[in-house]
């Protein structure tokens, strides 16, 4: 950590600083230079109380040198995770291909909608049951019926499940029926929620939060881990920002930024991340093309009566479309769709 001080600050406020760090049982290294000083901080094994620092007269700014979160670093392991759900592994050089509809409507829906997909080569049936409803008029989910459906689909086409657990209270039940439980946007930091996922020790599938830093959400896939459980895949959706064409924006550049800072497989979900079904090919093709792990893709035979994002879903002919695509583009990557 650097603590940069103020030009003006005095040679009594620079030693100040310099006694609380040492208090603290750090130490502290002040470098005097043309304009101002800057005091480094070493020794820290565990969180500093910066704002404690940042209080004190004098000081300017502080700058962290090493991130937030540990176990989700590449310095706390150098290779990439690679989890291993039944013979289908995410992270490695399969490019790993998750569709399906939004929600979960009927066992008809899911099983033609499914057959589909797993033809055109689809690992992962993904579908809620629990749904996050913006309205609490608007259709919520299927339930338990909803994850017995998925239950049927991953016995009759041989494709894993990922399905949302809304919050703690569906959490076990959706635990039971679910390959892969998925954690949405508007819960990436309900703690107690991604504590008790990460208690299953099943795979999770974290949603990045529409307005969260990229550190946050790895602070959030971070709490996961901390519970002895690192089959965590991340997806960017795409965040808020004032666009006036698209319901989301996909943060592309969040994806080679998390191979970097990250051992965690990252995949993109162009369907929330753009909220329209003709922007999901091309930024399907752009997602593989910067490095991403896999695709969460909304599905549906017949996208009019939709119960829940119909605008973004696409239909089983553009689904094969995207594959043929993605897999030319994960050639060039020497990967695998
Ligand atoms: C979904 O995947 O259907 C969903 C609700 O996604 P998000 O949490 O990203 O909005
Ligand atoms: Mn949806």
């Amino acid at each position: 950590m650097l603590v940069v001080m103020e030009k003006a600050a005095t040679d009594q406020m620079v030693a100040k600083v310099c006694v609380l760090i040492e208090s603290m049982g750090l130490t502290a290294h002040p470098i005097a230079g043309a304009q101002r000083t800057v005091v480094g901080v070493t020794g820290n094994k565990s969180k500093v109380d910066a704002d404690k620092i940042f209080a004190q007269p004098g000081v300017k700014d502080i700058m962290h040198v090493t991130p937030p979160f540990r176990l989700v670093s590449r310095d706390h392991k150098s290779e990439d995770t690679i989890i291993n759900i039944n013979g289908v592994e995410i992270g490695g050089k399969d490019c790993v291909i998750m569709a399906g509809p939004c929600s979960v409507e009927s066992r008809e829906q899911c099983f033609t909608i499914a057959e589909h997909v797993a033809r055109a080569g689809a690992k992962v049936f993904r579908g809620g049951a629990f749904k996050p409803r913006t309205s609490p008029y608007s259709f919520q989910g299927l339930g338990e019926d909803g994850l017995r459906i998925l239950g049927e689909v991953k016995d009759k086409f041989g494709l894993l499940i990922a399905t949302e657990a809304l919050d703690t209270e569906s959490l076990d039940v959706v635990a039971r029926y679910a390959d892969i439980i998925q954690i949405g946007a508007r819960n990436m930091q309900n703690f107690s929620l991604l504590r008790k996922a990460g208690r299953t020790k099943k795979p999770v599938l974290l949603k990045r939060g529409m307005s969260a830093t990229l550190e946050e959400f790895l602070m959030a896939a971070e709490y996961i881990l901390a519970e002895d459980n690192p089959n965590v895949i991340l997806c960017e959706r795409g965040v808020r920002i004032s666009a006036d064409r698209t319901r989301n924006t996909l943060d592309l550049s969040a994806i080679p930024y998390v191979k970097r800072t990250s051992h965690l497989p990252i995949i993109a979900d162009p369907s929330h991340g753009t909220g329209r079904k003709d922007y999901v090919l091309p930024l399907s093709r752009a997602s593989i093309a910067v490095g991403a792990d896999g695709l969460l893709v909304e599905v549906h035979h017949d996208p009019a009566n939709a119960l829940s994002d119909g605008a973004q879903a696409i239909t089983p002919e553009m689904f094969d479309q995207l594959m043929d695509q993605v897999t030319s583009i994960a050639a060039i990557l020497d990967r695998t769709c």
